[in-house]
């Protein structure tokens, strides 16, 4: 039986697992508990043309025009198409979506789609209940929660494993014939941020340090409506508050988006960047919500979040907003089946670049991608021939390291690396990491220390990517260009 070892819990790993598990030993290793992650936050829902009046080819259009073409068509149709089938085939699984009176699904719209297809789970919190029903799922694998895997093991054959730290912090290895890297994303690189606390880049560090080819990296998506109170941000306001009617106002009332073709559903890039600008002008940014009807029962989680931190809404309808780090397009360059360029190890999911976000991820998308991707990993290391054993190999070297502190990397890479960038700036980001090491793991061999590390090196990738692309692309917006 073919072992397999899976980084990550969150929908990715989930999937890969969900459609590994009978046939093969799998090992899911996370950071934190399983129920750390991005997937866990997700509120909006996913898309799918799943509704017999809609298309996959409407789907795709959309996909690629919020990814102002730079999408892979090849992996972008497979996404949309298969999405189809494999929402199809959760649902039967029993995984319950939200229906009206009559049955029906009730579709919820967000930016840049043509129509309303986006399923969701309990008003806004698709992410949780999604997540849940697929960890109830895997009854079959072995769980290794609170073990941060820190190195890829890799031979002349491909990747055989992983270093890890376990719960009482001491360093261990374990092989498989195949690893799957399911990490999630890079967010907690900027310090305003909708992520979960795990999401530190470790994916696309791994790779970055065993040689393994990353693409997109310039493309680091920015929500435009974050919670914000006093500069600081506090969760996620979905953007389907926008597809049921709030729209964005700055402290006179003004409407923010009134200018463009689609308004308050233009897509995230755009609106990200009308926010920064009224920012910058001195003007404070509000999401209204005095058109949406039954806001506490259709944003349940949102409203309890807002309740959290006494933000008087029901008084006057507003809720305060800024833009911040949201979702990475780029990653782990992956083919149609999640392969990476080293033989035996697979990415799928945020950590991943499949192409089928291109510049600028269309909403709903991503937990989408989970799905479709993590089935097809699934797939291609049930096809690939079994790998004679080999021995294993001695861990990277470690060495005496210098980091900055958190806080400032997350500061210099708002400034630099953020909404807006220069080519001026993005030199001088390479040019102050410069004064730190962090491509070998650190001796002393913290949790902390290693994670710490992770930012810099998938922080460094961004600034190497984002500087050789003089023009402004999609998420990817210079101010000298
Ligand atoms: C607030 C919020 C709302 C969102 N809303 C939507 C939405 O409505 N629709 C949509 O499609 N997308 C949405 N997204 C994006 C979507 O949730 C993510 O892109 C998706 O869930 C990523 O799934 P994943 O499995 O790749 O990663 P994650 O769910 O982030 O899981 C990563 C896993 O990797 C593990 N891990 C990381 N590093 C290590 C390590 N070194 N060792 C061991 N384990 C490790 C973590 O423990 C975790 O288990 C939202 C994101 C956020 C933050």
């Amino acid at each position: 039986m073919k072992k397999v070892i899976i980084i990550g819990a969150g929908l990715a790993g989930s999937q890969a697992a969900y459609y590994l598990q009978q046939a093969c030993q799998v090992v899911i290793y996370t950071k934190r508990k399983r129920e750390n992650c991005n997937s866990m936050l997700a509120q909006g829902g996913i898309a799918a043309a799943i509704d017999p009046g809609d298309t996959w080819q409407s789907h795709y259009d959309d996909t690629l025009k919020a990814g102002v073409q730079h999408n892979d068509p090849t992996a972008t149709k497979v996404l949309v198409q298969d999405g189809i089938t494999d929402m199809q085939a959760l649902i039967q699984n029993g995984m319950q979506f939200d229906r009206d009176a009559a049955g029906h699904f009730e579709y919820g719209l967000e930016g840049a789609h043509a129509r309303p297809r986006i399923l969701h789970c309990h008003g806004d919190q698709t992410g949780k209940y999604v997540t849940l029903f697929m960890h109830q799922q895997l009854q079959q694998v072995t769980w290794r929660e609170d073990c941060m895997v820190t190195a890829l093991l890799k031979t002349a054959s491909g990747c055989v494993g992983i270093q890890y730290l376990d719960p009482q912090g001491h360093l261990q290895t374990d092989t498989a014939d195949a690893v799957v890297l399911a990490a999630g994303g890079l967010g907690r690189i900027y310090p305003l941020t909708t992520n979960d606390i795990t999401v530190t880049g470790d994916g696309m560090a791994l790779a970055r340090r065993a040689g393994v080819a990353l693409a997109d990296m310039e493309f680091v998506q920015f929500h435009p409506t974050l919670l914000t109170i006093k500069g600081k941000c506090y969760g996620l306001i979905s953007e389907a508050v926008r597809g049921a009617g709030g729209y964005l106002i700055d402290e006179n009332r003004h409407r923010l988006m009134a200018a463009y073709p689609q308004q308050d559903l233009s897509p995230r890039d755009v609106v990200a960047r009308v926010l920064t600008q009224a920012y910058q002008a001195g003007h404070q940014v509000f999401l209204s919500i005095e058109k949406i009807p039954n806001f506490e029962t259709r944003f349940p989680q949102i409203t309890a979040n807002l309740d959290a931190h006494q933000v008087p809404f029901r008084e006057n309808q507003l809720i305060p907003v800024r833009p911040g780090a949201h979702f990475m397009m780029g990653g782990v360059k992956t083919d149609t089946n999640g392969a990476t360029s080293m033989p035996h190890l697979y990415a799928v999911g945020e950590t991943a670049c499949t192409g089928v976000h291109g510049a600028n991820r269309l909403a709903s998308n991503s937990l989408l991608e989970c799905l479709v991707y993590g089935k097809r990993v699934a797939a291609a290391i049930l096809a690939a021939p079994t790998t004679p054993p080999t021995p294993v190999p001695t861990p990277p070297e470690t060495t005496t390291f210098k980091l900055p502190e958190r806080t400032q990397l997350q500061e210099k890479a708002w400034a630099l690396l953020g909404i807006q960038r220069s080519g001026a700036g993005l030199t001088d980001f390479l040019a102050w990491l410069q004064h730190y090491q962090y491509w070998q793991l650190p001796a002393d061999y913290t949790a902390e220390a290693v994670e710490q590390a992770n930012l810099c090196l998938a922080a460094e990738a961004i600034a190497q990517a984002a500087l050789k692309r003089p023009k402004s692309l999609g998420a990817h917006a210079r101010k000298d260009a």
